[in-house]
């Protein structure tokens, strides 16, 4: 959650900056500024480009307000007393495109629930992407595993399947792509990596609603796909997330794992009592009901996104020093979570990336610089260190992989240069798109001012 909280109180920060801009707008406008790409930068005192607020997030939508009373007042709030999670279960299936979804508590719930389901073990290896939100980082360390970071493409984003072969060795059991900011990992790369090699595919698809790649939606192209309803995501419902898969058999386990290991469908078998082990990860059922509202709006705003974020490609792209993110191979569409661009500072007179994020919240558009290098964070460290992984792995293994660390140059680099806007100004009109794009374009025309 930390990266998600620094997110959302640079968010907040910064909406103060182009709230003081709103202060200053009514006077400032009268001077007649019409050409947004020159004149003063906000960030030295002039107008900003915009000073209107951005689209809040979520949207509460009354019409769940009849439903969620009637849950509250009938004290079903449990699964196993109710029906809206089972209907949501269903619903979000359908939306997927998948046999069968379970509703978890969270997204690193899910995640914890596929990892373990597909028989990632303690002194396991899996293959994750460095490029994302520290959940997944965490579920592979909570499963006493090691995550081994593949490179990441810097031009989208996400895990570059060049560099995951190298690193398969014989205690390798899973690859955790991830469909980071929403954009579609390399699939057919990354599954035919992993069927050379026996190796199942967790697909992270946690930033990912109807994302999708090769005809399919993101979440049913690996063995499991892992998503998240946090409160800051699409389908939001506080917390919340949801395992979706094709086999039978393989939700079933997920079902009985989620809930204390008790038998459910074809986990039934011959047992009596308790033949897993498990947890309690279980959805609550008033969540269901706001997770079925919000769902009315899912796919109309995840068009409304692809709109204004296909504008901005055409327009940003002709920002020297601009650089839009590109699809993977096969990937038809992003589910713009985030929309992300690499920010070259050589065609900014070397103007550092933070003085262009400051001047751009001046002038009201409020970014970010997205995630950083985390692996060199301190809870590797903390890991190895731990008498667990001691026992787990030879100190010749752990030494090894501290070096494999060292040899992530893309996902440096791109850790330097990544600027995303924020979903919910995707939300906004084509005019909102303008003002965005004018205001890199005014940056970069009086770039020499900040120098
Ligand atoms: C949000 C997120 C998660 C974790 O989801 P929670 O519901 O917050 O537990 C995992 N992976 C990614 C990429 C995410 O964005």
């Amino acid at each position: 959650m930390e990266e998600l909280n620094i997110t959302r109180r640079k968010f907040i920060a910064t909406t103060s900056v182009g709230a003081l801009g709103t202060i200053f707008t009514a006077t400032a406008s009268s001077c007649g500024n019409t050409n947004p790409a020159s004149g003063k930068l906000a960030l030295l005192g002039g107008d900003p480009v915009r000073s209107k607020d951005w689209m809040s997030w979520p949207i509460w939508d009354p019409k769940a307000e009849d439903p969620a009373l009637s849950v509250l007042r009938s004290g079903k709030w449990y699964r196993e007393w109710g029906t809206e999670v089972k209907k949501f279960e269903k619903m979000y299936a359908e939306l997927i495109g998948t046999k069968r979804a379970l509703a978890t508590a969270s997204g690193t719930t899910a995640l914890e629930v596929a990892l373990h389901v597909l028989g990632v073990d303690a002194g396991d290896e899996v293959i994750v992407s460095p490029y994302t939100f520290i959940a997944t980082y965490n579920v592979v360390f909570n499963a006493k595993a090691l995550p081994v970071f593949a490179d990441t493409d810097q031009e989208t984003f996400t895990i570059n399947p060049k560099t995951i072969e190298e690193r398969i060795n014989e205690r390798t059991k899973a690859i955790l792509p991830v469909h980071i900011l929403g954009l579609p990992a390399d699939m057919n790369s990354i599954n035919a990596i992993a069927k050379k090699h026996d190796l199942v595919v967790i697909e992270d698809a946690c930033q990912a609603w109807l994302a999708e790649y090769d005809g399919k939606k993101c979440g049913t192209l690996g063995d499991l796909g892992c998503f998240s309803f946090q409160n800051s995501k699409h389908l939001p419902s506080g917390e919340g997330g949801a395992v979706t898969g094709n086999d039978d058999s393989l939700m079933d386990m997920c079902h009985s794992y989620h809930n204390c290991g008790r038998a459910y469908g074809n986990t039934q078998g011959e047992f009596h009592g308790y033949a897993f082990r498990g947890g309690n990860m279980r959805m609550m059922e008033i969540q269901a009901v706001i997770l079925m509202n919000q769902m009315n709006r899912i796919k109309a705003d995840a068009d409304k996104r692809l709109g204004n974020a296909l504008y901005l490609d055409s327009k940003l792209k002709n920002i020297p020093g601009i650089i839009p993110y590109k699809l993977s191979d096969g990937a038809d569409r992003s589910a713009y979570h985030l929309y992300p661009f690499r920010y070259k500072k050589e065609y900014f007179d070397n103007l550092p990336r933070e003085k262009f994020l400051q001047a751009l919240a001046a002038e009201g558009i409020n970014c970010n610089n997205g995630y950083g290098p985390q692996y060199n964070d301190g809870l590797i460290e903390e890991a190895l260190n731990s008498r667990g992984y001691k026992r787990l792995f030879t100190e010749q293994r752990l030494n090894a992989y501290r070096e494999e660390l060292k040899n992530l140059p893309d996902n440096d680099q791109l850790t330097q240069e990544a600027v995303w806007l924020f979903q919910n100004m995707l939300l906004g009109e084509k005019s909102d798109m303008d003002d965005i794009i004018n205001a890199v374009e005014k940056i970069y025309e009086n770039r020499k001012q900040l120098i």
